[in-house]
C-alpha cells in the first residue's frame, strides 16, 4: 500500500465511503476510454443529477452479504421500512445455499422497528431487547448491527449496546455503519460490512496455509474446486456461506482473489495490510485475456506458474471448438449491457470474446481505482485494452435513463444484472438475459455458457415482442425526444 491511507484503520468503527476513499462517482457520459483515461489521471468528477427516480441503499449490500454468514444473526437497527428488502436477501439466502450444496435455510434477520418514539427519545433499549431476541432465537456465533438513516441520525450509541452484550454472550457483536445517507454508493455498504468483520471477526493467523485461497465472491455457484485443484490449491470462498470460524481463519490463507473488486477491494486490501495476506491483483477473470491474466496472477503470487499454464492450455484447448461456433453464430449480434461497476466491464469483456458488438452500457457506479491503486487490476482498462472502445454512462440504476437509451439504441440483446431493471427490456421488445448468477460466466467454460443462453435469447424473440405489445411505458415522447444526459449537471 504506497501513497495513500491506509486501506483498514480498525480503530474507527465507520469506514470511509468510496466518493472520500476511491473517489468514485455515480453519474457520467462518454465512452469508456475516455472513463479509464480519466480515472488514472485524476480528472474524473461528479456530475450532480437533477432529477433522481429511484435508488439502492448501502444497507441493503451490508444487511444482503451479512446475513449469508449461516451462523451469524443481522440486527437492523432501523423503522421497518427499511427492512422492505428482507424477503430478498432471504430468497437469495436459500437459493444460493442449495446452490452451495447446503440445505435450505431461512437467514437471521430481525428488525428493531424504530417508531416515532424511538426516533425522538432513542432506541437503545429496543436495540438491547432485539439483540437479545437474536441470541435466544437462533444462538449465532457473532451479531451484526446494521444502522440506519434514522438510528445513525438520531446518533444512537449502537457501540455501548454491542459491548455490553458481547461481554455478556460472549460473542463478537459488531456495528456495521451502512446508513443509506453516509454514501450516494450503495457499494459501500460491502465495506461495511467487510469492516466489521476484519475489526470484530477475523483473528491474527495462528499458522499459514499456503494452498489455501481466499475467493471473495457473490453468492453464487462455487465454480473453483476445477480451476484450483490442478494447481494444487484449495479455493476457500468468502464470504457468503461461510461459517464465522472459517471467517475467523481468513488470515491464514496464501492469497486472497477476487471475481469482482466492486465487491472485494476493501477486504482484499485490508487482508493483506493487516495481516500480510497477499492480494492477487489481476482484472477480473472473465472471458479469455481476464481469465488468462487471473489465473497467471494467482500462479505468480503463489509460485505456481508452471502449473498455471498447463490449466490455460488444457482449457483454452478445450473451449476452443465451440467458442468458434459461437462466434460464427453471434456474428452481427448487438448488445446493451447494464450491471454494476466492475461485474458490467466483465459482461463486457464476455461480449467482446464472443464478437458481439456493445452497442450502449449502463454500469451503475465507478471506482477510478481500488484500494491497492494498481493499474494491472484495473477492469475498465483491460476491456478497453482487449476489446475496444464502447459508450459507457455510469447510471446509479436510473430507469428513465437506461429505458431512453434501450428505445433509441434497440439493441438485439439487453444483458443485465438486477432483475428490476431486466423487466424494461421486456417491457420495450427487446430479448433479455438477467445474469442471475455473477459466477455464470466465469472462466473459460463460463464464457461457452454465456455464449449459449445469449444465442438463445436472440433466436427467439416472439416472447418479449408479444409482452412490448401489451405494455404502455409511463414515459412520455417528450422524454424519449431528449438526450439520456438531459438531467446530467456540470461537473464539480
Ligand atoms: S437506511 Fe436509509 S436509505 Fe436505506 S432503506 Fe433505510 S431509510 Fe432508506
Amino acid at each position: 500500500m504506497t501513497n495513500h491511507d491506509p486501506a483498514f484503520n480498525p480503530n474507527i468503527t465507520s469506514v470511509p465511503v468510496r466518493e472520500a476513499r476511491l473517489g468514485s462517482v455515480v453519474a457520467y457520459e462518454g465512452t469508456a476510454a475516455d472513463l479509464a483515461r480519466r480515472s488514472r489521471d485524476g480528472s474524473l468528477r461528479e456530475r450532480p443529477r437533477t432529477f433522481t427516480e429511484a435508488g439502492s441503499c448501502a444497507s441493503s449490500c451490508a444487511i444482503c452479504l451479512l446475513s449469508l454468514i449461516p451462523d451469524a444473526a443481522v440486527v437492523n437497527h432501523a423503522p421497518l421500512g427499511c427492512a422492505g428488502d428482507f424477503t430478498q436477501f432471504n430468497a437469495v439466502n436459500r437459493f444460493g445455499r442449495v446452490k452451495r450444496g447446503l440445505p435450505p435455510a431461512n437467514a437471521h434477520l430481525l428488525s428493531t422497528n424504530l417508531r416515532e418514539n424511538e426516533a425522538v427519545f432513542g432506541g437503545l433499549a429496543r436495540l438491547e431487547e432485539t439483540v437479545r431476541e437474536a441470541h435466544a432465537r437462533f444462538a449465532p456465533k457473532a451479531i451484526f448491527i446494521t444502522a440506519s438513516c434514522t438510528s445513525a441520525i438520531t446518533g444512537e450509541d449502537s457501540d455501548s449496546v454491542a459491548e455490553k452484550l458481547e461481554r455478556e454472550f460472549g460473542i463478537p457483536i459488531a456495528t456495521v455503519a451502512c446508513e443509506g445517507f453516509r454514501s450516494r454508493l450503495w457499494t459501500t455498504g460491502f465495506d461495511a460490512a467487510y469492516h466489521a468483520i476484519l475489526r470484530k471477526i477475523v483473528k491474527p493467523p495462528r499458522e499459514r496455509h499456503p494452498e489455501k485461497i481466499n475467493v471473495v465472491t457473490f453468492w453464487g455457484e462455487d465454480v473453483f474446486d476445477d480451476l484450483f485443484t490442478p494447481l494444487g490449491l484449495k479455493a476457500n470462498p468468502i464470504v457468503p456461506f461461510a461459517p464465522i470460524d472459517e471467517i475467523a481463519r481468513i488470515s491464514e490463507a496464501g492469497a486472497t482473489v477476487q471475481i469482482c473488486s466492486t465487491l472485494g477491494t476493501y477486504l482484499a486490501a485490508g487482508l493483506e495490510e493487516r495481516y500480510g495476506v497477499p492480494e492477487v491483483k489481476a482484472p477480473p477473470p472473465y472471458g479469455l485475456s481476464g481469465m488468462d491474466a487471473w489465473m497467471r496472477a494467482l500462479g505468480r503470487t503463489v509460485g505456481r506458474q508452471a502449473e498455471v499454464e498447463k490449466v490455460v492450455a488444457r482449457e483454452r484447448e478445450r473451449t476452443a471448438g465451440e467458442l468458434a461456433g459461437l462466434r460464427r453464430e453471434l456474428k452481427g449480434v448487438r448488445a446493451y449491457v447494464a450491471a454494476g461497476s466492475v461485474h458490467g466491464h466483465s459482461i463486457r469483456a464476455v461480449l467482446g470474446e464472443l464478437g458481439i458488438e456493445v452497442v450502449g452500457s449502463s454500469f451503475w457506479h465507478h471506482d477510478p481505482v481500488f484500494d491497492h491503486r494498481d493499474a494491472a487490476a484495473d477492469s475498465l482498462l483491460h476491456v478497453v485494452h482487449n476489446y475496444g472502445d464502447t459508450p459507457v454512462s455510469i447510471c446509479n440504476k436510473q430507469v428513465y435513463q437506461v429505458v431512453n437509451q434501450l428505445r433509441r439504441l434497440r439493441p438485439d440483446v439487453f444483458i443485465v444484472r438486477h432483475p428490476g431493471m431486466a423487466v424494461w427490456g421486456g417491457k420495450l421488445g427487446i430479448p433479455t438475459f438477467l445474469v442471475e448468477d455473477e459466477h455464470f460466466g466465469l472462466g473459460y467454460r463460463g464464457l461457452l455458457r454465456y455464449g449459449r443462453k445469449i444465442a438463445d435469447a436472440v433466436s427467439n424473440p416472439a416472447f418479449f415482442r408479444h409482452l412490448a405489445r401489451h405494455t404502455r411505458l409511463p414515459y412520455t415522447d417528450w422524454w424519449f425526444a431528449q438526450r439520456s444526459s438531459a438531467f446530467l449537471g456540470e461537473e464539480r
